[in-house]
């Protein structure tokens, strides 16, 4: 048993420091949001496993090796035929990225069930799932329903992670997918313009289930059975909404210089606090953490801290330790 389980595709991310039309020097890192949630656990002390499929390529291969050399247990297939993912993420200005995707038929879209069981059967405490590997193929869909249905059933805690790609799907697609999802999460994780995907529509408002706003709709996830809401709100922030109570917490003041990763790193947070025991107020601190350090450091992951580095960012900024 590890204490989390995930599963999507990671692909390699080739990074500009400038406009990519005028070419320059690429840095090659691994992406995706399931493996960063399984670093960042990993590098907070606790197990977690990732399930997920590459090409038999180079890159495939490294995103192997890094994935391995932060103690992340692999649930693997290298498919024959195709492609590991690729992506261009582009440093356009100082504060405007844009991502370009080559991942249509990729390797990492093929993920079945069958591979998801043989993760499964190994047993977890966590279940994570994002929108994204929901989004990528039928049979990843098919992979998602069924991870998350027999999760529920056998006790896990089923953590949730709306991550909104609008390249891959749209708004309509993904709510008509997560809406029923949701019903097997424990914890459900969006960003403020996430929660219509989501949440079960006001009664009598039709399909765009969010009007009312966020505590409305976060009301009606606890309703339908979800235990926390999850409600990350970027430089403000993030809240918790539970059958009890609504917890907020500040962002800490950082310098942003890298925003990627920013919600994976929180998820990470909150979860490995969660397995450590910690109640909903510690978590959401330690999730508000994990976020801070990544955007103030660059690269999707690179930055996560370990369990001895989260008091780093009680230093005085600026400073040097000696
Ligand atoms: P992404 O998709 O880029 O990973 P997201 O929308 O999923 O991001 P955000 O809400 O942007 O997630 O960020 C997650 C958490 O990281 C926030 O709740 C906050 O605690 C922290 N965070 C984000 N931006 C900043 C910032 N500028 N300064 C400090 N902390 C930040």
């Amino acid at each position: 048993t590890v204490d989390l389980l995930t599963f999507g595709e990671s692909m390699v991310s080739l990074r500009s420091t400038g406009p990519l039309a005028s070419g320059g020097t690429l840095n090659m890192q691994v992406a995706g949001a399931e493996s960063n949630v399984a670093i960042g656990v990993a590098r907070l002390g606790h197990t977690a496993s990732w399930a997920g499929s590459v090409g038999a390529d180079p890159h495939g291969e490294f995103i192997l090796k890094q994935l391995r050399g932060e103690g992340v247990h692999l649930h693997l297939s290298v498919h024959p035929e195709r492609s590991t993912g690729v992506m261009f993420l582009e440093q356009r200005t100082a504060d405007l990225s844009r991502a370009y995707y080559y991942r249509a038929g990729s390797a990492g879209a093929a993920i079945a069930r069958s591979q998801v069981a043989a993760a499964m059967d190994c047993g977890a405490r966590i279940l994570h799932l994002t929108g994204i590997t929901a989004a990528l193929s039928a049979e990843a869909r098919d992979a998602v329903e069924y991870a998350a249905e027999r999760a529920a059933g056998d006790g896990m805690v089923v953590s949730l992670d709306v991550n909104y790609r609008s390249k891959l799907w749209s708004r309509d697609q993904a709510r008509s997918v997560l809406g029923p999802l949701a019903r097997h999460a424990t914890i459900v994780i969006a960003s403020d313009d996430e929660l219509d995907l989501i949440a079960p529509p006001q009664a009598g408002s039709g399909a765009a289930g969010a009007a009312g706003g966020e505590a409305a709709a976060a009301s009606r996830l606890l309703e339908a059975g979800v235990r926390e809401v999850v409600v990350k709100r970027g430089a403000a922030g993030a809240a918790v909404y539970t059958a009890d109570a609504v917890i907020e917490a500040p962002a800490i003041a950082v310098t942003c210089v890298d925003t990627v990763g920013a919600g994976d790193a929180f998820t990470a947070g909150y979860l490995s606090a969660l397995l450590d025991g910690d109640g909903v107020p510690a978590r959401l601190r330690r999730g508000v953490l994990a976020g801070a350090f990544a955007v103030s450091t660059r690269g999707d992951w690179e930055g996560l801290p370990r369990l001895d580095e989260l008091a780093l960012l009680d230093a005085v900024r600026g400073s040097t330790l000696r």
